[in-house]
């Protein structure tokens, strides 16, 4: 029997700004950003775009109690499926939910309440029936959300801020870098830090290099400046993520082939999709 992963994921949304249905999204997926992340003993979940909910009914169904959920930052794509996350109203679940790129200083109580409010949505979060509980850090912070599971954040540009994540367990090193614009500068050297010698990362790349000077301070980056990234850090995968809404399947086919002509190791995410990271007894146990 092969040995257990290090690190084992799984995509359930790949797309950003809003979902998108219909048979122009059935290769990449019309859910917005979600990623599983099964590392040790308990689930990390990274961003309650509409992917959740899906993942929300599988976990159930495992009867999964322990997840942590952590925002990259709380744009509509990246919370708007937590309304109908199922295992927040099964009172067996004791559910986690992080956050740290508040620029104005909000915890992630008030985030949650402002997502559950009148007259924009019937209930108030307190009918959630998991044992909830809410957690604050800083970008920078390491955190370990559950045993031999190491999580480096940091600060992304994007408006209002969004943190990157860096998931590492025996070695192996996984990242989660969305919602942020190329900067040339400190944004640039923080994904450089997050990304560096990492086996796998997802990172934004919204838009073609044709497409983003239409687009400069949105927040979103190109596969071109997410690849010359990743070489400088020594990315070993990474992958497109936060597609383009309203994308259709032939163009990120066409822009996944592009990319991959200048580089090979670079893959446009699809939903559904599952990557498992083995652990690497020369790098230690970090
Ligand atoms: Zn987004
Ligand atoms: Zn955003």
């Amino acid at each position: 029997m092969a040995p257990s992963p290090a690190i084992d994921i799984k995509v359930w949304g790949a797309r950003g700004t809003f979902p998108m249905v219909g048979a122009d999204a059935l290769e990449y997926g019309g859910h917005t950003s979600c990623v599983e992340v099964r590392a040790g003993s308990g689930v990390i979940i990274l961003d309650a775009g509409s992917g959740i909910i899906p993942l929300g009914k599988a976990l159930l169904e495992e009867g999964v109690t322990e997840i942590d959920l952590f925002f990259s930052h709380v744009h509509y794509d990246h919370i708007i499926g937590l309304p109908y996350f199922l295992p927040a109203f099964w009172n067996k679940a004791r559910l986690r939910i992080w956050a740290g790129h508040m620029q104005d200083g909000s915890t992630p109580d008030q985030l949650v309440d402002g997502i559950f409010r009148a007259p924009y949505f019937p209930i108030t979060k307190d009918y959630m029936r998991a044992d909830v509980e809410y957690r604050k850090f800083s970008p920078g912070d390491v955190l370990e959300p559950s045993s031999g599971v190491r999580l480096v954040t940091g600060s992304l540009n994007h408006p209002n801020g969004a943190v990157g994540y860096r998931v590492e367990r025996k070695g192996a090193v996984f990242c989660y870098l969305t919602d942020f614009e190329h900067d040339g500068a400190a944004g640039d050297a923080e994904i450089r830090r997050l990304a560096k010698d990492a086996d796998l990362a997802l990172l934004d790349a919204t838009y073609t290099p044709e497409e983003y000077p239409r687009y400069v301070k949105f927040g979103h980056s190109t596969w071109q400046h997410c690849g010359a990234l990743c070489a400088e850090a020594g990315v070993k995968s990474w992958g497109m993520f936060h597609h383009m809404h309203m994308r259709g399947d032939l163009d990120q086919h066409a822009i996944e082939q592009a990319a991959q002509e200048v580089f090979p190791n670079s893959f446009a995410v699809r939903q559904g999709q599952h990557f498992l990271l083995p652990a690497k007894s020369g790098r230690g146990k970090k």
